[in-house]
């Protein structure tokens, strides 16, 4: 079967061609995919010959809704998805001033093993196709009701371990004819894979990169982030530098403030020597709490947030936005699995 939603525009063409379908059906295909129907039938437009050829030769995945939370304190909505083979992935929906972002999975768990971060507990156990992950938008604007202006790749899992996927993912949800969300309006949040962030930077993206830092030291950094243990700071940060130089564009730095690990002065002091000559910006995060987790927020956040910007590091805190309803990623998929650390 064709997974129909994760092909490309001129896959698609080829496909109607070989159907022995004019070219144009395509687009009509392609707009009524991105529509979130929910089976071939509903594209009304066509012959009902071809929407019988292509549910014979195509399968449509179509997310089931298996638990909603809407956050009284904010009304951020946080969606688990049933997707096709009985899996499910997180997104949440955030509302700004600025318009509603919505933060999208790119994997089922995380091969990636952060000590602080819940999507990583049962380890990675497949990659979404690229149709998955735009479902996530789709199906998110269809039962909210709301328009979607922003996307963060920052839900379950590390985009760039599912590049192709990923990849795939941005052209089609930047498509003027479906979801039509410019890149300057996308998000991708990393572990920090230098090559994959070089093979990145030769697309040239308007996106923003954010780059989960969480400590400027290696022996910190490898505790937190047991990627970091064959990368290390340095090449990070040397990475980090080739991205800006051949994009222009200015990278966002997380650093989830953990008390007693990574919010000492001299981290904040090292941290600013690093960013020298990067321009980029450190976002601050208050650690939220994981249930399985024995590290704990830090209290020193605002003094560690004064101490970069005296050095000239441009650093804001983040707004904890449904912090009643599990928001933190991975934390609902675990809940309702009723999943255990032994899984
Ligand atoms: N794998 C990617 C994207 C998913 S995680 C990455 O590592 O960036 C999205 C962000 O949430 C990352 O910055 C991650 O470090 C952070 N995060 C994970 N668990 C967290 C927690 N318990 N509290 C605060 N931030 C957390």
């Amino acid at each position: 079967m064709i997974d129909i939603k994760s092909l490309s525009r001129p896959e698609l063409e080829t496909l109607m061609t070989g159907l022995g379908q004019p070219k144009f059906r395509a687009k009509q295909v392609f707009q009524w995919l991105h529509r979130g129907v929910a089976s071939f039938e509903e594209m009304s437009d066509l012959p009902k010959a071809l929407r019988e050829q292509l549910a014979e030769q195509c399968s449509l995945t179509v997310p089931q809704v298996e638990r909603k939370q809407v956050s009284r304190l904010d009304g951020t909505i946080k969606y688990l998805w049933r997707l096709g083979d009985g899996n499910c992935v997180e997104s949440v929906l955030m509302r700004y001033r600025h318009g509603n972002t919505v933060c999208v999975s790119s994997e089922v768990g995380c091969l990636m093993g952060c000590a602080f971060c819940a999507s990583t507990l049962g380890g990675l156990v497949r990659r979404l196709t690229a149709g998955e992950i735009l479902d996530q938008v789709i199906f998110v604007q269809k039962e909210s009701g709301e328009k979607i202006s922003n996307i963060v790749l920052m839900g379950i899992g590390e985009p760039l371990d599912n590049f192709d996927a990923v990849m795939r993912f941005l052209e089609l949800v930047n498509d003027p004819d479906g979801v039509n969300i410019g890149m300057r309006h996308i998000s991708l949040s990393t572990c920090g894979l230098t090559e994959k962030i070089d093979k990145l930077a030769g697309y040239r993206l308007q996106l923003t990169l954010s780059v989960s830092l969480h400590a400027p030291d290696d022996e910190t950094r490898s505790r937190l982030m047991p990627v970091n243990r064959s990368v290390g700071v340095d090449r990070l940060f040397d990475c980090c530098r080739r991205y800006f130089e051949t994009t222009g564009r200015r990278i966002s730095y997380e650093y989830a403030m953990v008390d007693g690990v990574n919010d000492h002065d001299w981290q904040a002091d090292l941290l600013a020597r690093r960013l020298k000559g990067i321009p980029g910006h450190v976002n601050l995060i208050p650690l939220n709490n994981v249930r399985e987790s024995p590290l704990k927020p830090s209290t020193r956040t605002r003094q560690f947030q004064q101490r970069l910007e005296q050095q000239g590091v441009t650093t804001t805190v983040r707004r904890r936005l449904g912090s009643d309803i599990d928001a933190s990623c991975g934390q609902l998929r675990r809940k309702t699995l009723g999943l255990k650390d032994t899984e």
